[in-house]
């Protein structure tokens, strides 16, 4: 073991060890509480160790958060936006301070590597800061004056709302629906999910230590189709904010429709890569190979499958392979490692499935396929293969379903047609990423691909005024910037007569 690594882990066991005492019950109005439902394991990928044991919150518990976020709605709302911006800038420097700390928890819940896992935290840190700032004027709107009326319209907070995040990097993702949120004025229950619940409880208690008045955020632990479930039944609750799976996404707005629950989600993704022979071939393989293989292809807007031109096809992916078989696995600990065991083991057991099924549908396992296995890996550890397929067809099901693994399937094509009607024909919209040298061509596919965000020449690289969010079953609505106010606020018009127009008269 490298001392890198054993120094890594000695921190890690520290910032673990508060986790073994009691089972993990939730936040609410503004102190920890016990759980009082069934209790669940979780355990680490890296060798299966148990990290902590969970309650699933009982209906009982998530009304007990839903009154609370009620409750502090009418005093968080008032709060002067200048005010909320100072406190959000204070939770940033708390995410900061314990960057170090949130990144090994996720390392040891997720499986994710380090290398991403400590940009991951410091991520969250700057979706505090971003919304931070824009508190003060997230009420603003526009002025719609006639000859008659003045009209103006302002934003308002839309009240309570539900927050409910995946596994693959949920520090991060939780901070991308709760800083907005907080900023615009609404107030929060949050239900992390349960394969990854530890690094939630830590940005509970920054944002309390940091100020936050209680009630604003609130935390219940469970699992999706209890707590989760009755979190997004409740009458309080006047939004849900998800990701994750777009099955769950549906389930969502059904359980919502009720209580006519705003929604927004982001879900799936099957994104495509496309790479024409005029591109520059060098740096499309690079984004390439960290687009699927980075965050251990656990990642929404991974690029999962490659498009390529058959007049470089054999050349690319020739390359390609030969990266492939040289990434690093390893325990997400290791600075070194590039792919980290996989979160759960009904996850591996997917993930894996996909080598039978690609071999049953004709295409060739050019890398990988299994298990990884061998000396320096922890035993017990999901880990897995690199693992790229070729030899597919865009019918096939390793072209079209979200396998969410460090898992690539390769498909030629002929010309920029056949490229579009490949990239179009899944069920998913969420991104698309393309590279070529020509940019007439850049533009007709950007906007022809049915994608949500489009990357020419580029990895996802995110700017966060910019809208985030996906089409088809990759989702509704969008984050980033303004976009994620529309969403966390009402929209109010007030139309102020000038006095001089005629109101008519009836019954004179
Ligand atoms: P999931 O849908 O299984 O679970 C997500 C969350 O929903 C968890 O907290 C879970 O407990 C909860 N949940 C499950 N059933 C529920 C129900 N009936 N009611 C309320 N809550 C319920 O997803 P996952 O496996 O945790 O995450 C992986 C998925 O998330 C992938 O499909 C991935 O593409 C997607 N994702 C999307 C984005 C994006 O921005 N579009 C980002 C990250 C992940």
């Amino acid at each position: 073991m490298s001392a890198s690594l054993s120094s890594q882990l000695a921190r890690a066991e520290q910032a673990l060890a508060r986790f073994t005492a009691e089972p993990l019950g939730h936040f609410v109005d503004g102190r920890p509480v016990a759980g009082e439902g069934e209790v669940f394991e979780n355990r680490s990928p890296v060798d299966g160790r148990l990290l902590a044991r969970v309650t699933d919150a009982t209906g009982a518990e998530v009304t007990r958060a839903a009154r609370a976020a009620q409750r502090a709605f009418a005093g968080w709302r008032a709060v002067p936006g200048a005010e909320r911006r100072r406190l959000l800038h204070r939770i940033a420097d708390a995410i900061e301070a314990r960057a170090e700390e949130i990144a090994l928890l996720e390392c040891m819940d997720t499986g994710q590597a380090w290398r991403f896992m400590s940009k991951a935290a410091l991520r969250g840190a700057e979706n505090f800061r971003f919304f931070a700032d824009r508190a003060p004027d997230a009420a603003n709107g526009l002025s719609l004056p006639t000859d008659t009326h003045l009209n103006y319209t302002v934003r308002q907070p839309v009240g309570p709302v539900a927050v409910i995040t995946p596994w693959n990097t949920p520090f991060m993702l939780s901070t991308w629906k709760i800083a907005p949120a907080l900023a615009a004025g609404c107030t929060v229950v949050h239900k992390p999910a349960e394969w990854s619940p530890l690094s939630a409880w830590l940005l509970i208690e920054i944002l309390h230590e940091a100020g936050l008045p209680p009630g604003v955020a609130n935390l219940v632990n469970g699992l999706g189709e209890t707590a989760g479930r009755t979190l997004t039944e409740q009458p309080e609750i006047r939004a849900t904010a998800f990701i994750g799976e777009s099955r769950t996404g549906g389930l969502i707005m059904a359980q919502g429709a009720p209580t006519l629950k705003r929604v927004h989600l982001e879900l799936g993704g099957k994104n495509p890569v496309i790479v024409f022979d005029d591109a520059d071939l060098d740096r499309a393989l690079d984004a390439v190979v960290f687009m699927i293989y980075s965050l251990n292809g656990e990642r929404c807007t991974s690029s999962s499958r490659l498009l390529v031109q058959r007049s470089i096809h054999d050349a690319f992916v020739a390359r390609l392979a030969e990266r492939v078989r040289r990434l690093k696995v390893g325990h997400p600990l290791d600075p070194a490692t590039e792919v980290g065991p996989l979160v759960h083991a009904r996850h591996l057991d997917k993930v894996l499935s996909y080598e039978a099924i690609a071999r049953a549908e004709g295409a060739a396992v050019a890398v990988g396929g299994g298990r990884a296995e061998g000396p320096g890996l922890p035993a017990g550890g999901q880990f897995v293969q690199p693992t790229l397929y070729t030899g597919a067809t865009p019918s096939m099901r390793i072209a079209q379903e979200e396998i969410f693994g460090p898992v690539l399937t390769v498909l030629p094509f002929d010309d920029e047609a056949d490229a579009i009607r490949i990239a179009n024909d899944v069920r998913y919209g969420l991104a698309g990423y393309l590279w070529t040298g020509d940019a007439g061509r850049a533009n007709r596919v950007a906007l022809a691909l049915d994608a949500g965000m489009i990357w020419v020449n580029s990895e996802n690289v995110r700017h966060l005024p910019t809208p985030f969010g996906g089409m088809k079953a990759s989702g509704i609505g969008r984050d980033g910037g303004d976009y994620s106010f529309d969403f966390y606020m009402e929209t109010k018009n007030v139309a102020l007569a000038l006095g001089s127009h005629a109101v008519p008269r009836l019954g004179v």
